[in-house]
């Protein structure tokens, strides 16, 4: 059983029970990367050649983006890795909030480095409503992991699952998707190259967070069958549902006119695209049958490379196995 009180014989690492989640570990200690090792001096020039619109864009996708990453950290922190007894999954988790870190401390470097107000991009989400209901989304379900919660029973094991959709799903896996598309979306007007770089990176290690969130959502219903209750599968698709939502009026503020190739409606069809693959990852079907209006986003990042590699750690760690 991945969740549960870890007992003594927890603590050692060998035997591996869940080798997805040490393959991740491997995997994410192979991306890893540092922020100031590009340089965003072209991009700084490109910047000040933008308009007011465009500006704004990538002003309020780092007002979001930076405190997220902390959020990101909290509901790992508080609401998944007490309730884990796996120390292969613990491993993972443990680099995965270096990455949130190491996100928040690039997405401050773009701040640094971009001549914005920082006080005033500081201040966004905690000034704009359309954010407050994003964040007040994720401390709903953050805050049940953090009241009493019998991690032995059915409704804290819901409880878990609930945390995991709203911030892994939802939130690193549809509304920081659309970020990144909206920041990739200047390369493609040659615009923001280095930035774009940056978030590739970025792209690589919320992929794997993905991954790690999926193969624990999905574990964890395969062990613990009687909560997988008809009700709560319709209850878990809402909250996907509920997050497209929120992403909707968001994605409104941040393109209130919209900018050259790009706008409100279309960054919303992407979303709405987007959450049709969370919901089939889930194993659900589509529920809004979107096109993807960026096709680009698939060559753009290396998301068809992610997925191969996956099958080809399993294969590689066989190898491994035979020589034991
Ligand atoms: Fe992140
Ligand atoms: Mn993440």
């Amino acid at each position: 059983m991945i969740l549960g009180k870890p007992l003594e014989e927890d603590m050692n690492l060998r035997p591996i029970h869940y080798q997805w989640a040490y393959d991740l570990y491997n995997q994410a200690v192979a991306n890893t990367w540092f922020p100031h090792e590009i340089a965003l001096g072209e991009d700084l020039e490109d910047f000040k050649k933008m308009s007011e619109d465009e500006k704004h864009a990538v002003s309020f996708l780092m007002s979001f983006f930076n405190p997220a990453e902390l959020i990101v950290n909290r509901s790992l922190a508080l609401g998944v890795y007490p309730y884990l007894k796996a120390p292969e999954a613990h491993l993972y988790l443990a680099k995965q909030m270096w990455e949130e870190a190491n996100h928040c401390q690039a997405f401050e470097y773009v701040l640094e480095t971009f001549p914005l107000d920082k006080d005033k991009a500081f201040n966004v989400h905690l000034e704009t409503p359309s954010i407050k209901a994003k964040e007040a989304f994720i401390a709903k379900y953050l805050g049940r992991m953090t009241e009493n919660l019998d991690i032995e029973s059915a409704a804290g094991k819901q409880d878990l699952v609930r945390n995991l959709v709203a911030f892994n799903i939802v939130m690193e896996g549809i509304w920081f998707y659309s970020g990144f598309m909206v920041a990739l979306s200047f390369r493609q007007k040659q615009q923001l190259k280095n930035f774009a770089s940056m978030v590739d990176w970025v792209v690589r290690d919320e992929s794997l967070h993905l991954k790690f969130g999926l193969n624990l959502i999905l574990t964890i219903l395969e062990e613990n069958p009687e909560i997988a209750t008809t009700e709560f599968a319709e209850e878990i698709k809402q909250i996907v549902i509920e997050g497209v939502q929120l992403e909707n009026a968001y994605n409104k503020d941040l393109f209130p006119r919209g900018i050259s190739g790009i706008n409100a409606d279309y960054v919303n069809q992407y979303v709405r695209y987007i959450a049709d693959r969370r919901l089939e990852e889930l194993g659900f079907e589509p529920h809004f049958h979107d096109a993807n209006p960026a096709q680009w986003m698939a060559t753009e990042t290396d998301t068809l490379e992610l997925v191969n590699f996956f099958e080809a750690q399993n294969t590689k760690y066989e190898v491994d196995n035979h020589a034991h």
